[in-house]
């Protein structure tokens, strides 16, 4: 037996087998990599798993998986690392880290992309562009593809093209017995359907294969600014702009106070701002008459939302997401910005207290709704916003009283929950991961479970245990 991990001892037959087998790397806790490969999104959590197996292709993720099954050593999975509850890492653990599975391949003539699980959204986003295409994704463009998309998806082009699972036409898998399977709408399709939406419950994908659309380059995006001081007109204004608002106009709400940031006019730094960011999926002319309402409306102190490639719009949040930071999350849908929920949204954001807090309000609905919520596993077509209530602190200092005003203000607006994202959760127990499929989506997901994990040996994740 070999020491890897302090506690953990690992069996040197199964080690030296899976070492001969491997194209990647597998790094143990005297490598001197380890530290680094650790290391996830999140500077919270300080893990240390028994080994990392950093897997070059699908022969690693399957020799990985046996391995994991032969030690009996509990499996974690990561691929863009950016978990909330940090699930991309355990102590005592086996790390199947697919990050160093980068390829990526745009056929512009089919319009659909093949993405392997170790890809970011911004590197996904700069295949696709170079062809005028896109995948929709999220907003940050060090998110992973693999969990981004297996929770759901959502982001800038959502409303005209919906999640990114809608997007999504087949997907290469690997079993908890480490078989390799595909999934489609034609081709295990009970699984494909679990995969969309179901997260990383049912095996490892090892590469997605996407749909993609036509977008930009050029696009009008960006933010409008207001003091945090008006945001009750701003918001109540907004509500009713953004109901009669086209499917190609995706907008979030982020308060904040002021980054110090090229864009943002220096007299605003520090100070607490409301801003509403555009993204108009569709022609700019198009997009200016649709947004100039926004932009007419009081006296914003700052206007941004201007013609721009898509792939810098893509980036703009990437300054108030970097990574190793300390950060938390609560998230909750509401079904209508009411005056209440309003009040109580600018009562809290009035209080941020961290420089670097911020915390966007999604604006749902367009394609998403359009289509019919069984189709997949993802929960909440008919969300009307959703609250990301996060805050982040450069270290532990300050984190604890910044922590406890999500959680504050997450209970505020209790009356008003509806569903929740099952990737904007945190390590919240076996109810919350139920309440974001909802009991219908949730039995159908535990029995997909039974049939493709009975033992339940991928759990650390939103774990949907079989039955
Ligand atoms: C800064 C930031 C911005 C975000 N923005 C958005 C956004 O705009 N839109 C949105 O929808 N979400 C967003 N999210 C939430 C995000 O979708 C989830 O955190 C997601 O799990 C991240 O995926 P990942 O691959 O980076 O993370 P990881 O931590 O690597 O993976 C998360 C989980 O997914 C599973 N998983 C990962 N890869 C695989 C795989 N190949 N096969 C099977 N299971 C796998 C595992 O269970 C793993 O624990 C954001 C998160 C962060 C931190």
């Amino acid at each position: 037996m070999t020491a890897v991990a302090d506690h953990v001892a690992l069996d040197e037959t199964a080690l030296a087998e899976l070492q001969a087998a491997f194209r990647g790397q597998v790094v143990g806790r005297d490598d001197p990599s380890y530290d680094e490969h650790r290391k996830i999104w999140n500077g919270s959590f300080d893990r240390y798993p028994a080994l990392i197996a950093r897997c070059a292709g699908v022969s690693d993720v399957i020799a990985a998986v046996k391995f994991g099954r032969r030690t009996g050593l509990p499996v974690a999975v990561r691929g863009g690392g950016h978990s909330f509850p940090g699930y991309s890492v355990a102590d005592g653990a086996l790390l199947i880290d697919l990050s160093p599975m980068k390829g990526t391949r745009v056929d512009p003539e089919a319009r659909t992309a093949r993405v392997q699980a170790g890809v970011l959204l911004g590197e996904l986003d700069k295949e696709t562009q170079a062809f005028g295409l896109a995948v929709p994704s999220g907003i940050v463009t060090h998110t992973g593809v693999a969990g981004l998309t297996l929770g759901g998806g959502i982001g800038w082009i959502q409303r005209k093209f919906g999640l990114s699972v809608d997007q999504l036409d087949s997907i290469d898998l690997v079993t908890a017995d480490g078989e390799f399977v595909k999934a489609s709408a034609d081709e295990n399709a009970d699984l494909f359907w679990g995969l969309c939406g179901g997260g990383g419950n049912f095996g490892i994908v090892t590469e997605f294969e996407f749909n993609c659309v036509e977008l930009g380059p050029t696009v009008l995006a960006g933010p409008v600014f207001w003091p945090m001081e008006q945001s009750p007109d701003v918001l109540r204004f907004y509500r009713d702009w953004v109901a009669d608002a086209p499917d190609e106009l995706m907008t979030i709400v982020v308060h904040r106070k002021a980054p110090p940031l090229p864009f943002v006019p220096e007299e605003l730094h520090g100070k607490p701002v409301v801003m509403v960011i555009c993204c108009y999926a569709g022609p700019v002319e198009e997009g200016e008459k649709v947004v100039r309402p926004l932009k007419e409306f009081g006296s914003p102190v700052a206007d941004v939302c201007v013609p721009k490639p898509f792939l810098t719009h893509q980036a703009m949040l990437d300054p108030s997401f970097v990574p190793q930071r300390w950060y938390y999350f609560k998230s909750c849908d509401v079904d209508e910005l009411t005056d209440d929920v309003i009040d109580i949204t600018v009562e809290r954001s009035l209080q941020i207290s961290s420089p670097l807090t911020s915390f966007p309000i999604w604006q749902m609905g367009g394609a998403i709704s359009q289509r019919r919520d069984d189709e997949t596993a993802f929960n909440g077509r008919t969300a009307g916003h959703t609250f990301n209530i996060g805050c982040c602190t450069e270290t532990s200092e300050g984190f604890d009283e910044e922590r406890e005003w999500v959680r504050n203000f997450w209970s505020a607006l209790e009356p008003y929950h509806t569903s929740v994202y099952v990737n904007f959760l945190g390590d919240e127990g076996a109810d919350r991961v139920r309440d974001a499929y909802g009991a219908e989506k949730y039995d159908r997901l535990k029995a997909l479970k039974q049939k493709y994990d009975p033992d339940n040996f991928f759990r650390i994740n939103q774990n949907i245990p079989p039955g």
